[in-house]
């Protein structure tokens, strides 16, 4: 049996989470998922001044939105100083790290000292002679043991290879006591049994770094996999903030279905084998690969996230009603009591939950209220017909009705469009649909008698007749 698979998504708690982060999360955790592996939250903190207040936070919360569940964490990286400490002492004892002894001052007379020689700076030309017993107050720099060149195997992007340029001594633990990420992840990925290791391209340059440094520690490296790059919409550039590289939770502010995303994430940069092109949870987690992560970036198309997401609110059907309620309840407002019977065509229309809130806002859908009131001149206004003519076909449509049974959308149209065409659609479509919604524009009369129902179908045509009576 092959080992377990585990993989982990390990975030600096920088600021909030964007696409890219979301989109690798999403396939270490799709990877371990479909191998009964284990997905670990691990927040590398370590960075103190970079840390942004809230951060861990918001990535739980981004993930649990999502539906990324992880089995072990958040793991904080701040909270096992120890761990590194031991490592570190490990790398003491076998002579592979010492204490950097230079002042700032000092590091940089050797910098310009390269810099006048044309050649670069290397802090493996500068290895202290006597060193000293390390105390903490000093940073600890890996002394790389090999200058060679690295090859590696990367599951996506096949054959990887870095030299010697790659390689220098670099801090592992820092003077403030905590270590440097390029040494905790691989503390961790070691510790945790991380065995394949999802990650934007800007790692492959320090990858040299970390094999030698899991040499040192006499320890396999994990698989690697690196993700695509996301591009913007015009599939050049790096995708900006204006493009969409924005905060997660923004799409669910905008209307955006967890189960979407997730979808249209899982689309950024992987392919199914066949057509299909929406999937749930369940479907992504079957179908997902590795082997089909494609090396090229992959282009942010918002216009397709519109359309998938408009699929999913399909997808909801009566379930939409309960989900649309939790939206709107988050923006405030009340939603009408005949919500559960226009949310077909309502949902049919929005391709955002934001949207569906317009239309209701919009007073699209305001003809379900209990009465409506409209000027006696709209019933003609655009039924190219005089008013007798109106009122006979009002008459006839109330007749044809009254009789009709089952009162739906399509059994309305069978019925009433034959007799429409015959006499002239104008002069019976038009009244029909302004004494349904009291409306210049609304749905089509059958739409609208269907949403309303006999009762109040057959009533609205006699008070038209009423009306223009
Ligand atoms: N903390 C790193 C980051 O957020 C993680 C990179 C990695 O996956 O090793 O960029």
């Amino acid at each position: 049996m092959s080992p377990k698979i585990i993989t982990r998504f390990a975030p600096s708690p920088t600021g909030f989470m964007h696409v890219g982060g979301v989109r690798t999360a999403l396939f270490a955790w799709l990877f371990a998922r479909k191998h009964d592996g284990t997905f670990i939250l691990r927040i590398e903190d370590t960075d103190k001044e970079r840390e942004v207040e809230g951060s861990i936070v918001h990535i739980q919360e981004s993930l649990q939105w999502l539906g990324i569940t992880w089995d072990q964490g958040p793991y904080l990286q701040s909270e096992h100083l120890d761990l590194y400490k031991k490592y570190a002492q490990m790398l003491i004892d076998k002579d592979l790290a010492y204490a950097d002894p230079y002042t700032e001052e000092e590091v940089e007379a050797f910098r310009k000292k390269a810099e006048e020689e044309k050649r670069p700076f290397l802090y493996r030309n500068h290895r202290p002679e006597r060193v000293e017993a390390w105390n903490g107050t000093k940073p600890l720099r890996f002394k790389v043991p090999q200058i060679k060149r690295y090859e590696w195997h990367d599951i996506v992007r096949g054959t990887l290879s870095a030299g010697e340029e790659a390689l220098d001594d670099f801090i592992l633990i820092k003077s403030d006591g905590y270590p440097t990420y390029n040494f905790a992840h691989i503390v961790d990925d070691i510790e945790m049994g991380v065995t394949h290791v999802m990650r934007g391209e800007e790692f492959i340059s320090s990858t040299p770094k970390f094999l030698s440094l899991y040499e040192a520690l006499g320890k396999e490296p994990p698989h690697y996999a690196t993700m695509p790059v996301i591009l913007g919409p015009d599939g050049n550039k790096k995708l900006s903030k204006r493009d969409g590289a924005k905060d997660i939770l923004e799409y669910r502010t905008e209307g955006y279905l967890p189960e979407a995303m997730v979808n249209f994430l899982a689309l950024l940069g992987w392919h199914p084998e066949g057509e299909q092109e929406i999937f749930s949870q369940a479907d992504l987690i079957e179908a997902f690969s590795l082997e089909r992560v494609q090396k090229s970036g992959a282009k942010f198309d918002e216009q397709k996230l519109l359309w998938v997401n408009h699929e999913h609110i399909k997808i909801l059907g009566t379930q939409f009603v309960e989900v649309f309620r939790e939206y709107a309840k988050e923006k405030g407002g009340a939603l009408p009591d005949y919500l559960p019977l226009i949310f077909s065509e309502l949902s049919s229309r929005s391709q955002t939950l934001a949207e569906a809130l317009e239309h209701l806002r919009s007073g699209e859908f305001s003809f379900m209220e209990e009465s409506i009131t409209y000027p006696r001149e709209l019933l003609l206004q655009g039924a190219k017909a005089e008013k007798e003519t109106v009122v006979k076909n009002l008459t006839r449509v109330l007749e044809l009705l009254k009789e009709y049974e089952p009162f739906t959308t399509n059994a309305i149209k069978e019925v009433i469009f034959p007799y429409a065409t015959e006499v002239g659609r104008a002069g019976v479509l038009w009244p029909m649909r302004v004494a349904l919604s009291g409306r210049e524009k609304s749905p089509d009369p059958f739409t609208l008698a269907g949403l309303l129902g006999k009762e109040k179908t057959l009533s609205r045509l006699e008070e038209a007749l009423a009306v223009l009576k």
